[in-house]
């Protein structure tokens, strides 16, 4: 029953189209749902949350004087609304106006009430806000009213937010205060950028329809009622088909569709949404909203339940649009490439020149998007997880990667500012290209291999452009991923084929397949509880063999004539793995020798991405001919932390003192074994990593395109004595903040601030 009760508070929350709305919807719930005389709520303005001197604004209330909303403002220090939010914790009191703190505020009308309980609105940390319930009885609220509170309080967050950010990029820019900081995600890929919003979204997912302003009303509406007409047709059809099976009864729920589906004042809302200048889709969208939440808003259970009826007929009517409509994408020259979840498919999408950037909501630097971004030089924000998304579509956005910042349509300094920092971009890039054909050497004479981490086609040219010595990791599940089935062994053939004549006769590291974790494959569905622990990588082709030895097979194929393949191993855990794939690959061999397709010999080696390899290095170094070490894995496999999920992504630390430990001694198994160890991972395309890495005795980095002549130009700087001196002092520190602080402070010395402007 409490679920219920919050989920239907959070779900009315969510829906509601602007923020008093939402705070409306806020007070009414808690009130009728604690049965209190009082609910009120109180919102810290979003340019003062983190400060010391924040004050506390009354936003909505039942029970209290209406006229005092937006009135009464209290400090921190004030009153026991301001002591909750400093505690960040819930008080409880049979008596407020006994408590020391207690703060008599005049014409507000509180004064018949004794018992106070207030809760507060807490995310990621800081505090948003304060709900408060009050009653008249001097009497303690129960445990389960406070966790019913503090419970709700923890879900409201994420949703107040929302809704403010939703109104505030509705306003007139002048009138938006302090939009653009809120506006936060985390660094997905350097850079800054500007462009066109165009927002991907869901098909059939009314809550992920964005905006659109119509040109043609009249259009719309035609494509309206042919959806319309279509649904109508469709539910007959199914109708007919059930009353065969089931009962008359059952079919009641096809008849109360039709019902629906014929009321004028279903469609004369979207009517007059149209009209209004909305597109079909998002008019649907929010005319279905109104009429679910007045379900929802309902006592009786069973009439509560018809809101589902009411989204589920939205759902169809919507699909039916989308038909109607195609999904003829326009892209605009800058598109910057914004939605809930980016996938790797939205990205092959965008004609070639055409993103300039990438906002996400979910993810976060590791995700594998935010590594695309990377190959193509494009600027990321990932886990912006408040973005209000159906207010984007088509707005002019600033995307700074460097921060993991979005603009929208930003006006006066601000703007300024960050066509400066666009120029800026559009220099360094100038000035980096410059090095293409510069080695990367260091002042005191270390060469240093530098090479590129690859997947789709689109990312040879670019790789070429920056000078890279080959390929030093090609992630092969890539092309798995924008297919709809797995590539037969000549289709891939073709595709290693013109990876590795590309390089030639530089080497080419081809990864074996690493789905599983958070690359799936549409056509080779895996649902586990927990992915990135379950069948993954080379777990999954162990048991798939048919699947490793085609494409072993198609890879020694591909390097007949040309001889630069490496071979990658990932996700190995341990010895037996490797043993395993190590005798598949030989009987891959000897397959194409009966063919008299002798390749030469082929030098394989072993992903160091999981905790126990770690400790295995000596056994795993003498079995094989190389080691590729990936920090994204062993970052999330080392610290627990999740490399997609933006709430822990803080957390997410390559540079953590623990990881950097694990690739000291890795480097040591390497040296032991006579067998070069590289890095694959992003901590290589970071200045700061590259930095740390050289120092720790890494031979040869692999990363994306996009940043490599920015690691080149630290390689370049910085002479190899004194990164090891900094390599030193990094494994000395105990948090990884200390060492981003030691080497952002080395690589400023340097006169190289302007690479690392993000860490500022
Ligand atoms: C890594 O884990 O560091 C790596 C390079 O592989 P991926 O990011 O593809 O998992
Ligand atoms: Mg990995």
């Amino acid at each position: 029953m409490i679920l219920e009760t919050l989920r239907r508070i959070v779900g009315e929350v969510g829906r509601a189209r602007d923020l008093n709305g939402a705070l409306e919807a806020i007070v009414r719930g808690v009130r009728d749902s604690l049965d209190v005389a009082v609910s009120s709520v109180y919102l810290v303005p979003r340019s003062q949350i983190g400060e010391r001197d924040a004050s506390l604004v009354l936003m909505a209330t039942e029970g209290l004087s209406r006229s005092a909303v937006g009135r009464v403002v209290l400090g921190l220090d004030e009153g026991l609304v301001g002591l909750v939010a400093q505690r960040a914790e819930a008080i409880n009191l049979d008596d407020a106006s006994t408590h020391p703190r207690y703060k008599h505020i005049a014409d507000i009308g509180e004064e018949p009430y004794h018992a106070f309980l207030g809760a507060p609105i807490l995310l990621r940390g800081e505090v948003l806000g304060v709900l408060v319930v009050q009653d008249r009885a001097q009497r303690r609220f129960s445990d389960d009213q406070v966790s019913f509170l503090v419970t709700l309080a923890a879900q409201l967050a994420s949703s107040i937010i929302q809704a403010e950010l939703s109104e505030a990029v509705t306003q007139p820019p002048a009138e938006r205060v302090a939009l653009e900081d809120a506006l936060r995600g985390v660094p997905g890929s350097a850079g800054v950028a500007s462009g066109e919003a165009v927002v991907v979204y869901p098909q059939a997912d009314l809550d992920a329809v964005p905006d659109r302003v119509c040109t043609d009303p009249a259009d719309e509406l035609r494509q309206l009622k042919a959806a319309r007409a279509a649904v109508r047709q469709e539910l007959a059809t199914l109708r007919q088909g059930m009353s065969q099976r089931v009962s008359n009864e059952e079919c009641a729920l096809f008849d109360a569709f039709a019902m629906m589906l014929n009321s004028e004042s279903l469609f004369v809302g979207m009517e007059r949404r149209i009209r209004a200048g909305q597109w079909a889709p998002a008019a649907l969208r929010d005319t279905i909203r109104e009429h679910a939440s007045v379900f929802e808003g309902m006592d009786d259970d069973y009439l509560r339940q018809r809101a589902e009826d009411v989204r589920d007929l939205g759902t169809r009517i919507l699909e039916r649009l989308q038909d109607v409509e195609g999904v003829v994408r326009e892209y605009p020259p800058r598109a910057i490439l914004v939605g809930r979840e980016i996938t790797v498919t939205h990205l092959a999408s965008v004609p070639e020149g055409r993103l300039a950037g990438i906002v996400s909501a979910r993810g976060s630097s590791s995700s594998h998007v935010a590594l695309l971004a990377r190959a193509l030089g494009v600027p990321a924000v990932m886990g912006a997880s408040e973005l209000p998304f159906e207010r984007l579509d088509r707005r002019e956005l600033f995307v700074d990667g460097y921060r993991g910042v979005v603009h929208v349509e930003p006006r006066g300094a601000l703007r300024i500012e960050l066509d400066r920092l666009v120029r800026e971009e559009a220099q360094l890039g100038a000035e980096l290209a410059t090095l293409r054909d510069q080695p990367a050497v260091t002042p005191d004479g270390e060469r240093v291999h530098l090479y590129v981490n690859v997947g789709l086609l689109a990312d040879m040219a670019p790789a070429d452009k920056v000078g890279a010595e080959g390929i030093g990791l090609y992630r092969t599940e890539i092309p798995f991923q924008v297919r709809d089935n797995f590539p037969g062994e000549d289709e891939q053939t073709r595709i290693y084929r013109e990876a590795l004549a590309a390089y030639a006769p530089r080497p080419a590291v081809l990864r074996t397949l690493d789905v599983g974790g958070d690359k799936p494959l549409g056509y080779f569905p895996i649902v586990e509880d927990n992915p990135f622990l379950g069948w993954r990588g080379m777990r999954l082709t162990l048991d798939h063999p048919e699947i490793f030895l085609t494409q072993v097979r198609a890879m020694m194929r591909a390097n007949v004539g040309l001889g630069n393949l490496r071979i990658l191993l990932p996700m190995i855990s341990g010895v037996g793995e490797l043993d395993e794939a190590l005798g598949l690959i030989e009987r891959a061999r000897l397959e194409l020798r009966d063919e008299s397709l002798d390749g030469v010999h082929v030098p394989i080696g072993v992903m160091i991405e999981v905790p126990s390899a770690v400790y295995q290095i000596d056994a795993l170094a003498k079995r094989v001919d190389f080691l590729s070490v990936g920090t994204n894995d062993l970052t999330q496999y080392l610290l627990a932390v999740d490399r997609n999920n933006a709430r822990v992504a803080p957390l997410y630390d390559s540079l953590h003192p623990a990881v950097l430990r694990a690739i000291a001694d890795i480097v040591a198994g390497g040296q032991r074994a006579h067998s070069p160890v590289s890095v694959c991972g992003e901590l290589a395309g970071d200045p700061l990593g590259a930095l740390v890495l050289l120092g720790l005795g890494i031979d040869s980095l692999s990363m994306s395109a996009g940043s490599l002549p920015r690691v080149k130009r630290v390689i370049r700087t910085v002479p190899l004595e004194r990164a090891r001196e900094l390599a030193r002092q990094a494994l000395a520190c105990e948090r990884g903040d200390e060492v981003r602080a030691l080497l952002r402070g080395a690589i400023k010395e340097y006169g190289l601030g302007g690479l690392v402007r993000g860490d500022e």
